[in-house]
């Protein structure tokens, strides 16, 4: 077997780029495999993000990952831009393959993100960070006084409602069925909230606008009408997929699907394999919280390593 390393990272979004700072810092010299299309995350595909500690004038989403690329680059990260393609992390030594090649680790640390759900309609994707989004707590503040649209009917949707009602002028509700998957007591708090109206039995077939959101264009599933929907806010809420594909048959997950931990620990269920970031959280999905746990995961690691003698 070639060199076993000490640590392999898997993602380099915030947790992998900071668990990849700790464990270089700690001279394990750690080989990131970042991704081939969506290396640096999801911060890549957003535009000023405000509440990263440390930047009191915000920073550009791309800016803070490249910034969090060279810090672990400079301390001897090896960072290469691939997909890691299979695993298999049962073992002691564990083996990973990318681009064709296979590389082995004592430990290794998933922070593969997770994937907010899209609409796949038109207009969408042009649009994110242009008025259209995945997250109210990240850019609920950028629509103050404008009217915008939750499209979901489950809780997220009305908790990002309800979140959004503090700066917007109004926010309306687009759920394709007649009532809501909420839970009562969330869907009480939003129909009590005089700044949330609904719309039932509707999908969002476009999202209208050239530099930034100006419309929707919707499509009644019940009339068969077609209609359009001023707002120039679009928020996206229904729901979000952990990417844990690539070891969901070796690893326990939790009963939503993410990798579960040994809690306040980065501990998976496989020994010298550990988690952090939006695989493992559904609560808080902030990219100061993953890079927080990637933080926690390569101290996991290092400690692992050290009682391995
Ligand atoms: P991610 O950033 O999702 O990174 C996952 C990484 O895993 C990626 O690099 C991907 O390439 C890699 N990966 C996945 N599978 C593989 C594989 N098989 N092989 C190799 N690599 C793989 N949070 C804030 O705090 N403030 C904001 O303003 C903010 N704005 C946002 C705007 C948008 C549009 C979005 C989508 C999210 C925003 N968030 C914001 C949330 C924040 O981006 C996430 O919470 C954070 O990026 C999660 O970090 P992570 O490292 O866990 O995962």
């Amino acid at each position: 077997m070639s060199d076993v390393r000490n640590v392999i990272i898997i993602g380099s979004g915030p947790a992998g780029y900071t668990a990849a700072v700790y464990a270089a810092r700690a001279e394990l010299r750690p080989l990131v495999f970042e991704g081939s299309i969506t290396a640096g995350g999801a911060l890549m595909n957003t535009t000023d993000v405000e509440n990263f500690p440390g930047f009191p004038d915000g920073i550009m989403g791309p800016d803070l990952m490249d910034n969090m690329r060279k810090q672990a680059e400079r301390f001897g990260a090896e960072l290469v831009p691939e997909d890691v393609t299979e695993a298999d992390l049962t073992k002691p030594v564990k083996e990973v393959v990318a681009g064709g090649e296979t590389f082995y680790a004592h430990t290794v640390i998933l922070s593969t993100g997770s994937g907010y759900r899209e609409l796949g309609v038109p207009g969408e994707k042009e649009l994110s960070g242009r008025g259209t989004s995945w997250c109210a707590t990240c850019d609920g503040f950028f629509f103050r006084d404008q009217d915008i649209a939750v499209v979901g009917g489950g809780d997220t949707a009305m908790e990002e409602a309800l979140f959004l009602t503090r700066f917007a002028k109004s926010v309306t509700v687009v759920h394709r069925r007649d009532e809501l998957r909420a839970s009562a007591i969330m869907a009480e708090r939003a129909h009590a909230n005089e700044k949330i109206s609904f719309v039932w039995d509707t999908e969002v077939t476009e999202v209208l606008g050239e530099e930034r959101v100006t419309g929707l264009k919707t499509y009644n599933n019940k009339t068969g009408e077609s209609g359009t929907l001023e707002v120039t806010g679009l928020f996206v809420a229904i729901g979000h997929d952990p990417r844990v594909e690539l070891f969901d048959k070796q690893i326990e997950l939790d009963e939503e699907g993410y990798v579960k931990v040994d809690f306040p620990s980065t501990r998976t269920t496989l020994p010298g394999v550990f988690a952090s970031g939006d695989v493992v959280d559904h609560e808080y999905r902030q990219a100061i919280t993953a890079a927080g746990t990637g933080c926690s995961a390569a101290l996991d690691a290092e400690r692992h390593l050290a009682a391995m003698g």
